[in-house]
């Protein structure tokens, strides 16, 4: 399998190439050159199939640069019932009649980005030790993103990472859960300052191409084609888990910021897996329903970007979208260049409303979308909990809300949990007025010890303190 650049640069890379990489030299990201096809007959084989053995033949379908056993044993070192605390992985619960809820956030971390980091960091230990090499893994994060990559990476040779965080920032538990980390291969770094002054310093860092190169500086943000494809597999395990045998179509709604987790969605349809609808839910931050609403596609300024009740929502901009306008336009990378190098770049936003391929993305492509207000979050936390016994996350209520918007009759819904309550409590006791219960091995992490360095904002501090880092 050789990957491309949606931007059309003429190269063509294997896995393990891209791998370590970011965007593409021109800017793009690296999509596969074509989906694989899954047939029925391979479907009804893959059904009984453990979780970790139906990752190694989905991505055996992508990967041809690393031995077929050596890729079978890291999926079996990752997905284990140990780290996501069911045999099932991913286990499937029927909230009422048609609606269910696919738990994605039983890993280390109790967000759904643990489901393709474990793999990342397995990954990397495995490609980095075949090379003889090093990474320098440099981050910014407000959550959830920082605390998986940690978790992922802790303990394994050949990586290091520094996560810049703003200080005093996040909430008490996710501060614990990656300060009290003392494994000593991962520097968590409190930056005096905001979210955006993390990420200008991650840039800064990474456009000073002498430093990048010496220090071996990656990232493992959301872009990584990587991360997209470990997380193809759960919409083939919730499918299985929703029918009986039979080849019925199936709807998945998802909680979506970045675009990356219901992009892994819109690959597993392409593959040819019998998904009907694919909900794209969004908070106030609203950028692609109003896309799949309107046709017009408005990156926000910083200034229109809403600090909400579901944070890890909270975008100006979905990096993970160009992969799907690319197959949208017809795989016209001339066409995409346009859009997203001269119309983003000149006024901020692209229009598709009058032109016929918009249609498509409802009706050959299958997306809807639905939004929801921190009013409607409280009131999904409170309605589910009533009458199910059941509490989600702030996140997970956005995509409920959607999905209820889009039921369509004899067709399972599928909403994926993104994250478990305990990590958003605040809205939890807004909404319920008590705590939701703390899974056994985070009770207390707030009184343990830290390990983390405050710097001030500013990219020359950090490189010191990555150099002084580095032997
Ligand atoms: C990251 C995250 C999302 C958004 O996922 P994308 O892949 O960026 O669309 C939603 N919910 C939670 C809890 C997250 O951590």
């Amino acid at each position: 399998m050789n990957y491309l650049s949606t931007r059309g640069h003429p190269d063509r890379k294997r896995f393990c190439e891209i791998l370590l990489e970011g965007l593409a030299p021109d800017g793009g990201l690296y999509l596969p050159e074509q989906y694989p096809q899954v047939d029925t007959a391979t479907l009804a084989k893959w059904r009984a199939l453990p979780y970790a053995e139906l990752a190694f033949e989905i991505l055996s379908l992508y990967i041809d640069d690393i031995p077929p056993a050596d890729l079978k044993a890291i999926c079996a070192k990752t997905y284990t019932a140990d780290v996501f605390g069911s045999e099932e992985i991913v286990p499937l619960r029927e909230l009422e009649d048609g609606v269910y809820l696919e738990a994605l956030s039983n890993g280390p971390t109790l967000a759904f980005k643990d489901m393709a980091m474990q793999l990342l960091g397995n990954l990397f230990e495995y490609e980095l030790t075949r090379r003889g090499a090093e990474l320098n893994i440099l981050g910014a994060t407000s959550g959830d993103t920082g605390s998986a990559a940690e978790y992922a990476m802790r303990g394994k040779k050949g990586v290091r990472v520094f996560m810049t965080s703003p200080d005093g920032r996040m909430s008490p538990f996710q501060q614990a859960q990656m300060f009290s980390l003392q494994d000593e291969n991962i520097h968590n770094i409190a930056i005096t300052g905001v979210f955006d002054d993390c990420q200008d310093i991650v840039k800064a860092v990474s456009n000073d191409l002498a430093f990048k190169r010496k220090y071996r500086i990656g990232t493992v943000n959301s872009i990584n084609w990587a991360r997209l494809l470990a997380q193809v597999v759960y919409y083939f395990a919730g499918y299985f888990q929703a029918t009986a045998g039979n080849d019925k179509p199936v709807s998945f709604t998802v909680p979506s910021g970045n675009f990356g987790n219901v992009c892994a969605g819109h690959v597993a349809r392409m593959m040819g897996l019998p998904i009907q609808t694919l909900v794209v839910a969004t908070n106030e931050n609203d950028v692609l329903e109003e896309f799949f609403r309107t046709g017009v596609y408005r990156v926000r300024a910083s200034v229109d970007t809403h600090e909400t009740s579901s944070p890890s929502m909270d975008i100006s901009k979905a990096s993970n979208f160009e992969r799907f306008v690319f197959d949208l336009v017809g795989r016209d990378a001339a066409r995409l260049r346009k859009l997203f190098v001269e119309d983003l770049g000149l006024q901020g936003s692209f229009d598709l409303s009058t032109d016929p391929v918009f249609e498509q993305a409802a009706g050959r492509f299958g997306f809807k979308s639905g939004r929801s207000t921190h009013a409607d979050r409280l009131a999904t936390i409170r309605d589910t909990d009533k009458r199910f016994a059941t509490l989600v996350d702030p996140h997970t209520a956005d995509g409920l809300k959607a999905a209820r918007e889009q039921l369509a009759p004899g067709v399972p819904m599928v909403v994926l949990e993104t994250a478990l309550p305990i990590k958003f409590a605040a809205t939890l006791v807004e909404a319920l007025g008590e705590e939701p219960a703390r899974p056994k091995k985070f009770e207390g992490i707030e009184a343990l010890p830290k390990r983390v360095v405050k710097l001030p904002a500013d990219a020359e501090a950090v490189k010191a303190y990555i150099a002084e880092n580095c032997d």
